[in-house]
């Protein structure tokens, strides 16, 4: 089995209004050069071989004891991905550094999907050159909306026009593979605003959607904006119908539905995501970076100075460690699965896990069927459209 990479770029121009991620500021300073250094440094740290001969660790945990022995068969990569915060803030030769560390550490596979997150008005055609040489073959574009009132509302630092602009300027440097993140369920979104985002995505033909819902995270100024009465309460009903409005769309475009939010033309589904549904080991690197490696997920500290200051004093910024149980990792098996539209083989879980899906939850499945929920053709246990709209009540089954 492959693994995927996951590296995490902690910088933004600006915060935006209802942000929660771990992510700082960016400043023309030594602050990014030293945190790249940082990660370079704990991707090295990665491969036991290394570690054995220079594991000078001055306190903290040894890293060769947090880190799986299930790390040493999972070497073979075949996806990476540069998320952030705002990873078009690198440049061109910072990211080559930390793709020649993730190479010199993992069996990078020739065809690997190296995707890089970009913000709208954050890179030049200069840059995209610079990454394309680098490897990177894929573009995770947040444009979330094209209406200027929403972007303003999220204080996402860019307008409609400069994600049109950077649209042009990634196809000009020649990058065939781009995914568009884009956001419902907005304070004061309508659903005419909505369907004219959705008719200008489909318009530039990105080969991939990735639909999110806002959420209002507590302690960020969208939150303070709607409990002081300044934006209206998003309204859920709205969200869903856009949701389903979305779903109609899809069938008369070249896109399919493979994931609840993700939509993809043939063959072009995001194969690093695709591994979070598929319980595939990812290896996460930098700050609040977390990992699965087929028997537990860990996670490194969420403030960006003592990442960089524990890498740098050999220490490992690993922050906690959760040792799924068998029981666990059978429950994420089913329902991280189930986002996927083709949903799960019950054969092939019950050969993963010991568990007869159809026996051990034959009143739950039996009940979730006849509301609409989910449907059991033959061998394949999945969500119907309507489960898709309820899927935490499926879930929560599997839980
Ligand atoms: S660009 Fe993304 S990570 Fe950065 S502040 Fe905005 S929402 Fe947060």
């Amino acid at each position: 089995m492959t693994a995927g990479v996951y590296l995490h770029i902690p910088f933004c121009k600006s915060r935006c209004s209802y942000c929660d991620f771990a992510t700082d500021v960016y400043r023309e300073s030594g602050a990014v050069e030293r945190y790249v250094a940082a990660l370079c440094r704990e991707i090295r740290q990665f491969l036991p071989q290394n570690d054995a001969d220079d594991a000078n660790l001055t306190g903290g945990v040894d890293l060769r004891d947090q880190r799986s022995s299930a790390a040493v068969s999972l070497l073979t990569v075949d996806t990476i991905y540069f998320g952030g915060g705002t990873p078009s803030l690198l440049s061109a030769i910072q990211v080559e550094a930390i793709l020649q560390a993730v190479r010199e550490q993992f069996e990078v596979v020739s065809d690997a999907e190296i995707t890089l997150e970009m913000n709208p008005a954050t890179v030049t055609p200069e840059s995209l050159a610079g990454y394309l040489d680098a490897g990177v073959n894929r573009a995770s574009f947040g444009v979330q909306t094209f209406n200027d009132r929403d972007l303003k509302l999220l204080a996402r630092g860019h307008d409609a026009n400069d994600a049109r602009n950077t649209f042009k300027m990634l196809r000009g440097a020649g990058f065939s593979n781009i995914s568009f993140d884009l956001i419902i369920g907005l304070p004061g979104q309508t659903l005419d605003d909505w369907q004219r985002n959705l008719d200008e995505a489909l318009k530039l033909d990105p080969e991939h959607l990735s639909l999110y819902i806002l959420e209002i995270h507590e302690a960020t100024p969208l939150a303070e904006q709607v409990r002081s009465g300044r934006r209206p309460v998003p309204d859920e009903e709205i969200a869903a119908e856009m949701y389903e409005h979305l779903l109609d769309r899809i069938p008369t475009t070249s896109f399919e539905q493979y994931e609840i939010s993700n939509f993809a033309k043939p063959g072009l589904a995001s194969r690093h995501n695709t591994k979070y549904w598929r319980l595939d080991p990812v290896f996460g690197f930098g700050v609040s970076a977390h990992s699965f490696d087929g028997m537990s997920r860990y996670w490194n500290v969420r403030d960006t100075q003592e990442y960089v200051s524990a890498v740098e004093a050999d220490k490992t910024p690993i922050a906690g460690r959760d040792i799924l149980t068998d029981e666990k990792l059978a429950g994420e098996r089913a329902f991280l699965g189930m986002r996927l539209t083709d949903g799960i083989s019950v054969n092939d879980y019950e050969r993963a896990t010991g568990i007869d899906l159809k026996a051990k939850y034959a009143g739950e499945l039996e009940r979730l069927a006849d509301a609409g929920l989910i449907e059991l053709a033959s061998d394949r246990l999945k969500l119907t459209r309507r489960g898709m709209l309820f899927s935490n009540e499926v879930f929560a089954v599997f839980a």
